[in-house]
């Protein structure tokens, strides 16, 4: 039984706890004290503890502060009351509230736990290393809980309703266990935008937190009963420029492609879906970057599936414009990456990447991302996009992800599509010649093959990259030859 604690400090917590000790007859103790509690501000309890002479126990109430700053004591704890503490209350205030005790022994957990049933709480056992996030779930729960008690009522009064309306609204959602209601909850992301364009105007300064706070609520207030925003199918660039202007204060994360989605697009949508808090994929099979002779018309599309993989994996805006909306009559403007865009596909397709780098650009300054996301498996389409972001001094992170794979090794593209049975088996041969990592083998396992070109390039990283011809169908892989095989 604990009969004396010395409390230090009688700001709100000392002073209840004080009042609590008193009501329970719970001697102070002095310089005898058993226990002596530090109530006193995080910064001075290293300071105040350093002053305390061995032989009691010595702990203190703060949440976030690790036992080490109570050295060179090796008799401490700590108990951290749960709860918000005013001014003007007394012992009252511990009542029914929960305490994190934390010690490294099993003496100093149980004095620590009498302490705080002494006191009226609810003790339970918190470790030292997990202070950070127990004390930020804390934070939560009760500062900001004030931050967004202040957000509303700014907004309500700037609409020219009472504050004092909100209090029941608070009050009965936590007595309602927090249950979930209202748009997001509906999955009315309609009216969602209409908040945001109404508080943009009156009270900029919270669309930030409030887009937040939206996206939050469908990713943790309600789980997978939540609905998603759908993905939002825009043609024309008044649109895009539209939905961009409703949506945008975040980061913008953009992935081009040119559709018929598998899972190396995928890979890109996710890595911006984690990264971007707005995240724009573009669909266009762009014409410019096809030669004459090759398969623009019988490239593979099937917009529908593809807005629905776009909506399972979270993408904000599909811009699928039209060749016209995207190179309208009179178009004559062209990025050209002279040395780079000659090379390798470029020497085989010319005026390829002239069409890759024009649409790319064209789609930056459409949509003005933050980064853009393109695979490793178009080893050269990055290089060139690399070299003109450079020397047009265009502002944007251009993330590269790994190419992705089927089981049995080839680099899936939706040219898969065009192949046989008996033809994917043959292409095969390709990434199996280019795991060698070395010119002369992989050239010598192509042998009697259609091939295009083998070629180590000197790319960031350099690669060993290969196009081979099955029947009508033109293939393209690269293994990059610094860091790890994949
Ligand atoms: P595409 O639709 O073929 O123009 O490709 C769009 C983006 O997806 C480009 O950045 C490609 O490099 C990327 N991509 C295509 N196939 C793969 C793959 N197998 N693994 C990773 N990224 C890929």
């Amino acid at each position: 039984m604990i009969s004396s604690v010395r409390v230090i400090g009688s700001g709100r917590v000392g002073s209840a706890v004080s009042a609590r000790l008193e009501e329970r007859g719970v001697r102070p103790g002095d310089d005898g004290a058993e226990v002596v509690l530090l109530c006193v501000p995080d910064g001075a309890i290293a300071d105040v503890a350093g002053r305390i002479g061995p032989g009691p126990w010595v702990a203190h109430v703060s949440g976030a502060t690790p036992l080490g700053a109570l050295a060179p004591h090796e008799r401490r704890f700590s108990m951290h009351p749960l709860q918000t503490f005013a001014e003007a209350g007394g012992a009252e205030q511990l009542d029914g509230a929960w305490a994190a005790v934390t010690g490294e022994s099993a003496a100093a957990l149980a004095t620590g736990f009498e302490l705080a049933e002494l006191l009226g709480l609810r003790p339970f056992e918190l470790d030292d290393e997990h202070r950070a996030l127990y004390h930020a779930g804390a934070a939560i729960a009760s500062n900001y809980l004030v931050t967004l008690q202040r957000a509303a009522t700014r907004l309500v009064e700037e609409a020219g309703a009472p504050r004092e309306a909100l209090e029941p609204l608070m009050r009965r959602t936590v007595e309602n266990g927090f249950e979930l209601t209202g748009a997001v909850a509906r999955g009315d992301w309609e009216t969602v935008d209409r908040h945001v364009a109404a508080i943009r105007s009156r009270t900029p300064e919270l669309e930030a937190p409030y887009r937040v706070l939206a996206d939050a609520t469908v990713t943790l207030a309600n789980g997978a009963g939540t609905k998603r925003r759908p993905t939002k199918l825009v043609r024309t660039v008044r649109e895009l420029r539209e939905e961009l202007g409703r949506r945008g204060t975040g980061s913008v994360g953009l992935v081009p492609t040119m559709g018929a989605f598998h899972e190396g697009h995928l890979s890109l949508f996710r890595a911006a879906r984690s990264e971007c808090d707005l995240v724009v994929v573009s669909l266009f099979v762009n014409p410019s970057q096809f030669g004459a002779n090759e398969d623009l018309s019988r490239y593979p599309r099937d917009e529908s599936r593809d807005v629905r993989l776009a909506e399972d994996e979270g993408v904000d805006l599909l811009f699928a414009p039209s060749p016209e909306e995207m190179y309208p009559a009179g178009y004559e403007t062209w990025v050209d990456v002279e040395e780079l865009g000659r090379i390798l596909e470029g020497a085989v397709r010319p005026g390829h990447f002239r069409g890759v780098a024009t649409v790319c650009l064209k789609l930056f300054n459409l949509v003005r991302p933050d980064r853009a996301y393109f695979g490793q498996k178009d080893a050269q389409q990055v290089a060139v996009l690399k070299q003109m972001l450079r020397d047009l001094n265009v502002d944007l992170d251009l993330h590269v992800l790994p190419t992705v794979r089927d089981p049995d090794g080839l680099a899936i593209s939706s040219r898969n599509a065009y192949l046989s049975p008996e033809e994917r088996e043959r292409a095969l041969a390709l990434p199996r010649a280019l795991a060698a990592r070395d010119r002369e083998r992989a050239a010598a396992a192509l042998e009697g093959m259609d091939v295009d070109y083998v070629e180590v390039a000197n790319f960031d990283p350099p690669v060993l990259a290969g196009a081979v011809r099955i029947g009508n169908t033109r293939l393209i892989d690269n293994v990059p030859l610094e860091g790890e095989p994949t």
